[in-house]
């Protein structure tokens, strides 16, 4: 791997999706660094009595089409450079699906799994009294990312409220839907992909029945192997952090999720499934139609993409290829759906609930289903056309796409609104 930075690398896409529209310089100088991101640390008092600090980001990477949006992660590894990234990436997200929103992103670099339940709830609520006056339904609007889910964000809309005097259920999505959380929300990301994948089927070359490989069997790959399992495709292989497990003939996905939602690893339900434990990179080079990376970044580099065999990714994670795996998949002639539009539905349905929260009125599942299933397949669309007309990729078709978007709106600001003379 190069010494480039993780955010220098997404910045290749801006660089490249700039080559292919008239743009004006300042555009670009604007959207390579982020508005605003910072930076504090978490002092919590743990159940021992002892005390212990975390680090902690909230980036507002730019907000010129709107308020900035973006998950909140609860991992060991983070970054200031990952969550700039994301943020980024989020930018370009919500611009792709047209919403009214800039890009966000915050992190904790804490191992959630070592933390009790009132130790979470404590680090939760710490970091909305730290960033009280970064956050507000106007402003930046969290969601749920890796390691973080619906309670903990019921827990920071609560805390929020408290500080501001007023119940403000818009000030993050992904609650309980208790709290003014949306219906259809906990599937919305891996929805939105399947939907997406069902749509531009016959231009991809996927049978109705196809096979599918999925790496991360969390949130957003459990809900697509169910989605896809129910249209009548077949789950061969799966993997979680332990490990991966392959069954050509297919794998009892219902028994799967249940499995883990008991707290168990992948690999260990293997023999149950009349599957064989294989080695985690195994995973990219079964045979299968499909491969979805729904884990984390950087998962897929020059160093296993010559392997996979699947014609078409479905890039459900945040940035699982390096760009480096991206040129050879290309070169190879596989189908790359990037993640900025392949896993947009889950802010997308955010989006749903931010309105829901503004308006005191909710919609049943059946209308979201179907305002998401409009805005996937038109936008998903509108990119296919330009990927075909410019004879360029999907990724980099999403990214002509949205930096039209970004452009046009950041001209009708004003440049002089962003730069000092
Ligand atoms: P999650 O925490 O629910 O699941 C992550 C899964 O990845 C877990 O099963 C974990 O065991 C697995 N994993 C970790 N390291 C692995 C490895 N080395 N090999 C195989 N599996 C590994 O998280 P999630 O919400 O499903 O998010 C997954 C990805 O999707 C992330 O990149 C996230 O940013 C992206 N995403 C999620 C949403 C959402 O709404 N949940 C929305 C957009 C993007």
């Amino acid at each position: 791997m190069s010494d480039d930075t993780l955010l220098d690398r997404a910045l290749i896409r801006l660089e490249e999706a700039a080559s292919h529209l008239n743009i004006d310089q300042d555009v670009i100088e604007k959207l390579k660094y982020p508005r605003e991101t910072t930076k504090t640390r978490l002092l919590i008092r743990m159940d021992d009595g002892s005390r212990k600090s975390f680090l902690a980001w909230r980036c507002r990477y730019d907000d010129t089409r709107g308020p900035t949006k973006g998950g909140i992660r609860f991992h060991p590894d983070s970054t200031i450079e990952e969550v700039e990234t994301l943020a980024f990436w989020m930018t370009f997200k919500c611009a792709v699906m047209n919403l009214p929103f800039g890009g966000g992103k915050g992190a904790v670099r804490v191992d959630p799994r070592q933390l009790s339940k009132s130790e979470l709830e404590r680090l939760s609520r710490a970091y909305v009294q730290a960033f009280a006056r970064t956050v507000g339904p106007d402003r930046d609007i969290p969601a749920p990312d890796v390691y973080t889910n619906a309670m903990v964000m019921g827990w920071m809309a609560d805390e929020y409220s408290q500080i501001v005097g007023d119940v403000s259920p818009a000030v993050i999505t992904g609650k309980p839907i208790a709290l003014g959380g949306s219906l259809g929300r906990n599937d919305a990301t891996a929805r939105g992909g399947f939907y997406l994948v069902r749509h531009l089927a016959r231009e991809l070359g996927l049978a109705r029945d196809h096979t599918v490989a999925i790496q991360g069997f969390g949130n957003a790959g459990q809900f697509y192997a169910r989605l896809s399992a129910a249209d009548n495709n077949t789950i061969v292989a799966v993997s979680d952090s332990s490990g991966a497990i392959h069954r050509p003939a297919g794998l009892d996905v219902a028994r799967l999720i249940a499995g883990k939602e008991a707290g168990r690893a992948v690999p260990d339900m293997a023999a149950e499934q009349g599957a064989h434990v294989i080695p985690a990179d195994e995973l990219l080079a079964v045979e299968a139609d499909l491969l979805v990376p729904a884990a984390l970044e950087d998962m897929i580099d020059k160093t296993n993409a010559g392997s996979i065999k699947a014609k078409v990714i479905l890039e459900l994670a945040n940035g699982p290829l390096t760009p480096d795996a991206d040129t050879i998949l290309n070169a190879n002639g596989v189908t790359v759906l990037p993640d900025i539009l392949a896993n947009a539905g889950g802010v997308t349905v955010s989006y749903f609930e931010w309105v829901q929260n503004r308006q005191g009125f909710y919609w049943d599942l059946e209308e979201i289903h179907a305002r998401l299933l409009k805005i996937v397949e038109c936008e998903g669309r509108a990119i296919w056309d330009v990927a075909c007309e410019r004879g360029v990729s999907v990724r980099s078709a999403a990214y002509i796409h949205a930096l039209g978007r970004l452009a046009t709106a950041i001209e009708a600001h004003g440049t002089q609104s962003f730069f000092s003379s």
